[in-house]
């Protein structure tokens, strides 16, 4: 278990929080009017090694840790003071990592250098069907010489409208039911792929989200990401670190607004007094210091569940996903309602409300945790009554 960070890790996401405050921050307004990715921020993140570090070196990473990466995510989300720029972050990291961990021969030597070198990547699952339930997907692999043909329409993905690399789920038609769940790997330039407009959302218009249509689109066998037909476990592991991800940025993001309420309500006056002195402000900035350890702690611990392969990852990234959305969510309401109406005037805090509100949508929604928390609760439990030893 994790108690907290070594200094290299420090100095690292100290240095990441430097980058953001110089290369995102300054342009996230801007950006966020337009709704917009920060392409040059992100190729400077790029440039800068970020994806490089849990990348193992023979694959020409820096062969650092999944930790050393969450302590430059979390400098990365003080830096910059966007929550759509981290969640267009996530999205890669989590495609990233199902390369390193899935990868053959295509996603290793052609996908991987480029999503480590400013390429910006989409995890596609959802379809108009609906996003909560991914294993009724219809997108489909029809065999096609030594590949397949893929045809079908993802939506609401994020980065889709600007990205290079998508990673995307669909079935392998001729495969049996069930059994044929299967992941692809597929760059922009195959051609044959049709991203639409970005979506108009109530937040996060730094991340451009939309729809991704493959119309014929010729892969090659080697662009199935892991066995094909085993889509959907290939498809949990690559979302538990997502999940976990949204507690990291969540509880490094409610650093800032817990200071920013501090400030305010130790100089904002009322009755005579500064606000501060009052409870029920009061009861409102520790909302956010509660928010920030609870979301805090239980991500590290889903951390080292994923990267220690232990048994109960899923649980606990749902767990973080969990409490870390809501936990931003409500605090994001709290630090706007101390501002008054400084807060609900179109605002960083407004926006932080409309952003926050976000993350309860996205990576799966608060329902949906709760339903894996408890499909894992089950299953850890009878492991356990089976007498199965339980990994370290
Ligand atoms: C900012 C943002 C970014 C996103 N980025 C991506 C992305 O990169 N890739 C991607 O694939 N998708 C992405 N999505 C889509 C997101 O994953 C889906 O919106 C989400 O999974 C919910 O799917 P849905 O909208 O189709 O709702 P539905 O699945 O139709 O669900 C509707 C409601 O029913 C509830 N519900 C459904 N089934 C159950 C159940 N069994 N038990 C209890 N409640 C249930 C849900 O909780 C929800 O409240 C993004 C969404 C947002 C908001």
């Amino acid at each position: 278990m994790k108690l907290g960070w070594t200094l290299a890790q420090r100095a690292m996401a100290d240095h990441y929080e430097q980058l953001a405050r110089e290369h995102v921050a300054p342009r996230s307004e801007w950006h966020y009017t337009r709704e917009q990715l920060d392409r040059q921020a992100w190729q400077a993140m790029a440039d800068d090694g970020l994806w490089r570090i849990p990348v193992p070196e023979y694959l020409g990473g820096h062969g650092l840790s999944w930790w050393d990466f969450c302590a430059a995510l979390e400098g990365i989300t003080r830096g910059s003071k966007d929550l759509g720029f981290c969640l267009s972050l996530i999205a890669h990291a989590g495609f990233l990592r199902s390369l390193v961990l899935f990868g053959g021969r295509y996603h290793l030597e052609v996908a991987l250098p480029k999503m480590m070198s400013g390429a910006v990547g989409s995890t596609a699952l959802t379809e108009m069907s609906g996003g909560s339930d991914v294993a009724k997907c219809a997108l489909t692999a029809y065999p096609h010489g030594d590949g397949y043909k893929l045809v079908g329409t993802k939506t609401h993905i994020t980065n889709a409208p600007v990205a290079d690399m998508f990673w995307v789920l669909g079935r392998i038609n001729g495969l049996p039911a069930k059994r044929d769940i299967s992941v692809f790997v597929v760059e922009r330039r195959d051609g044959g792929i049709k991203t639409g407009e970005h979506e108009h959302m109530f937040g996060n218009r730094t991340s451009p989200t939309g729809p991704i249509s493959f119309f014929g689109l010729p892969i090659g066998a080697d662009q199935v990401l892991g066995q094909p037909g085993n889509g959907l476990s290939t498809t949990y592991a690559t979302i538990a670190l997502d999940r976990l991800l949204y507690g990291v940025i969540g509880a490094a993001y409610l650093e800032s607004l817990l200071e920013d309420a501090m400030t305010f309500t130790a100089q904002r006056e009322a009755f005579g007094h500064p606000i501060a002195d009052y409870q029920y402000v009061q009861r409102r900035v520790t909302n956010v210091k509660l928010a920030i350890e609870s979301t805090r702690w239980v991500s590290y611990a889903a951390l080292g569940s994923l990267v220690d392969g232990r048994e109960d990852a899923a649980l606990l990234s749902s767990t973080a996903k969990l409490i870390g959305s809501e936990g931003l969510a409500g605090a994001a309401l709290d630090v706007m309602q101390i501002f008054g109406h400084a807060g609900y005037e179109q605002s960083r805090h407004s926006r932080n409300v409309q952003d926050a509100l976000g993350t309860l949508i996205a990576g799966g929604t608060s329902d949906i945790q709760r339903k894996n928390i408890f499909t894992q609760l089950v299953k850890l439990r009878k492991t356990v009554s089976a007498g199965v030893p339980k990994a370290a």
